[in-house]
């Protein structure tokens, strides 16, 4: 007797066709002609197993939690935010204020956005008058605290914010991450709230990085440099970004979620290596700089100087390195970090309420050990770090090295103080990686 055909069954639970209703066929394999079928519930599963492994919210959830109304946090004034940068920032003073005076503006400019959408303007005159974004460029050596500005605006301000790096980006269509995962990762920082995330902060390290590659003309397209940097002019200047909810590269079947770019403050940094020599030139040629016609004399002066030639960056110099005019124009805010030395290394190390010294302490603390460092110590430490031209960013490495041995044995030593000379430091690891 023939066998009664029953319909296809979910190949993950096999359960049949009429008791679990719609079931979804796989597209035809190469080598084999019949297609496989999942049923709801078991699609259902695997979603949940993608999400929480990728941290993705499940579609569900993803509907109500991308549609939450974001209050804007009460903006701190620049002195507020400045004497919060003191407490985990040493030096700096020049960027610090003007990046406290930036973001205070740009929280500002927000509420702005919101009174004029409800009709609450705080001056009728100015009723109709927009204030527009200042997005922020940073220009400093490794390790002069880059990094260490944005992450903590970040913390005082209460907003989403994203790290990204413009070196893994390149322009649509080619390998490697496109820039809109960089707005992804705000959305993620922001539980998937999009208004919150259109609020927030994107800081993009070596954007230097993504300078035109010189002015040889080739066939081929200019994949890391000029594409991107029009990428990410859009981005900046404010565009609908629609982003891939898995990341990566963007697929045609893939779900888009759109993003406004518009009033998310983006701050770039980069070390500029060479700037120095394009900045010297320009200003032993006498020209203008940002602020107007300054006699060549003073300049060529300005030029022979010890303080950091940086501090004198101006847009024509970006330009010249590499950045394109647009992009430059869409930074209005630069500001120069200095490279630390001795006396603010030490002060690195020891000052703020993050300071490695600090924590150490609290690690060792942990095995009831009294970490204690002599001033020498701290001071060959810091030595070290010129040294090797790694600026604070080498300091954690350091500290690992010098106290590695003694973290590993720390049981023994419970109860007692452990005090580090700089003998240590210089007899002991150190001098062996020292340039
Ligand atoms: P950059 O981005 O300029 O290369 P980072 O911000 O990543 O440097 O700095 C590396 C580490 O060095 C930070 O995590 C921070 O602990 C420390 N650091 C750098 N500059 C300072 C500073 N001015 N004050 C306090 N700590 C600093």
């Amino acid at each position: 007797m023939a066998k009664k055909s029953v319909g296809p069954c979910c190949n993950y639970c096999g359960r049949y066709n009429k008791d679990v209703g719609t079931l979804v066929e796989s597209p035809k394999l190469n080598n084999t002609n019949r297609p496989v079928f999942i049923c709801a519930d078991c699609a259902k599963s695997c979603l949940d197993v993608i999400s929480s492994e990728t941290g993705l919210p499940d579609l569900e959830d993803l509907d109500s939690m991308t549609q939450e109304k974001y209050e804007i946090p009460d903006v701190p004034s620049p002195k507020e935010i400045l004497d919060y940068m003191d407490q985990y920032i040493v030096g700096q003073q020049s960027a610090k204020k003007s990046l406290a005076v930036a973001v205070s503006n740009h929280y500002k400019r927000l509420k702005d956005e919101e009174n004029r959408r409800n009709n609450s303007n705080i001056d009728e005159e100015l009723a109709d008058t927009v204030i527009e974004k200042s997005n922020i460029l940073l220009v400093g050596p490794t390790g002069s605290g880059k990094t260490l500005f944005a992450k903590t605006l970040a913390n005082l301000l209460q907003v989403p914010f994203a790290i990204g790096d413009a070196t893994t980006l390149t322009q649509a269509g080619y390998v490697g991450e496109d820039v809109e995962n960089l707005v992804l990762k705000l959305l993620r920082n922001a539980d998937f709230n999009i208004d919150a995330a259109q609020k927030g902060i994107i800081y993009i390290d070596e954007i230097d990085k993504i300078g035109r590659s010189g002015g040889n003309v080739s066939i081929t397209r200019d994949v890391s440099g000029e594409g991107v940097q029009q990428s990410l002019l859009k981005m900046l200047e404010g565009t609908i970004c629609n982003v891939p909810q898995q990341g990566g590269r963007k697929h045609p079947n893939q779900e888009y979620i759109p993003v406004d770019t518009t009033n998310i403050l983006f701050i770039c940094g980069g070390t500029f290596v060479g700037i120095e020599e394009i900045i010297k030139k320009r200003l032993k040629s006498g020209k203008k700089d940002s602020m107007g016609f300054v006699p060549a004399s003073k300049l060529k002066e300005e030029a022979k100087k010890e303080t950091p030639i940086l501090s004198s960056v101006i847009e024509e110099d970006l330009v010249h390195f590499g950045l394109i005019p647009e992009l430059v124009g869409r930074l209005p805010i630069i500001s120069s970090l200095a490279s630390l030395d001795e006396a603010t290394l030490i002060k690195v190390l020891t000052e703020p309420k993050n300071s490695l010294v600090k924590q150490y302490k609290k690690l060792f603390r942990y095995s009831n050990v009294n970490l204690e460092f002599s001033e020498e110590a701290i001071k060959a430490i810091a030595k070290n770090a010129i040294v090797k031209k790694t600026g604070a960013r080498g300091l954690r490495a350091s500290m690992e090295r010098l106290l590695m041995n003694l973290m590993f044995s720390l049981d023994e030593l419970n109860g007692k103080k452990v005090i580090i000379t700089d003998k240590h430091v210089n007899d002991e690891d150190f001098t062996e990686t020292a340039a």
